[in-house]
């Protein structure tokens, strides 16, 4: 069976690719199994910089295909903000609770309409020797609202609302999530590529 290394060390992240490659039948290695793989230092100006960059740096330490993926939310009227800053947006790497607080600070002044978002997913695969072979990316549209609601996915998720369904990623289950969301939609091109490359 055929391995595919997941580059990333965000536990939640891993698990949602895991859920939506998971029937494609392949072994889904995480960085775990793989001491050798390094801390990729994510100082690319864009998702598809660092998705590459996450590839091909993992793949060519661990010596298998490597699927890199970065992520992050984007709000135009923050001018884009907190985009490739999404997982330290308030200094800290991963501190979800310190990005949200910053976030709702930084939307406070603007009208509603203003709360508009957009999360992105790139995904880069790259081979054993480092090359990458396919980027793909998805985006998911919403609003940020004030007061979290639910306790599902991870990140802005709370306060991340569909205006769709009336509910935020927070609220939606994960399979939901998954059908809709950025990741849900870069990987899904990611499959047929997945299937040639690894069968
Ligand atoms: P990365 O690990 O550098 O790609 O950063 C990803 C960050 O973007 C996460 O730590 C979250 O802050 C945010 N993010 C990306 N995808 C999601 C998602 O599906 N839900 C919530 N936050 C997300």
């Amino acid at each position: 069976m055929a391995i595919l290394v997941l580059g990333t060390r965000n536990r939640k992240k891993r698990q949602e690719i895991e859920e939506i490659l998971g029937d494609l039948g392949l072994t889904l290695d995480d960085l775990s199994m793989h001491p050798e793989a390094p801390e990729v230092v994510e100082d690319g100006d864009s998702f598809e910089a660092n998705a590459r960059k996450k590839a091909t740096e993992t793949a060519i330490a661990v010596k298998q295909w490597v699927l890199g993926e970065d992520s992050g939310l984007v709000v135009p009227a923050l001018g884009g903000q907190p985009g490739v800053f999404s997982a330290r947006y308030a200094g800290t790497q991963g501190d979800d609770a310190a990005n949200n607080r910053k976030l709702l600070a930084e939307l406070a002044p603007l009208p509603e309409q203003k709360r508009d978002a957009y999360y992105v997913c790139t995904a880069a695969l790259a081979d054993p020797s480092g090359h990458v072979h396919a980027v793909v990316e998805g985006r998911c549209h919403g609003r940020i609202i004030n007061e979290p609601r639910g306790t599902g996915g991870f990140g802005y998720d709370p306060y991340f609302l569909i205006l769709e369904y009336h509910q935020t990623f927070g609220e939606l289950s994960s399979r939901v999530k998954h059908a809709l969301s950025h990741r849900g939609r870069a990987l899904l091109q990611l499959r047929p590529i997945l299937r040639h490359l690894l069968k």
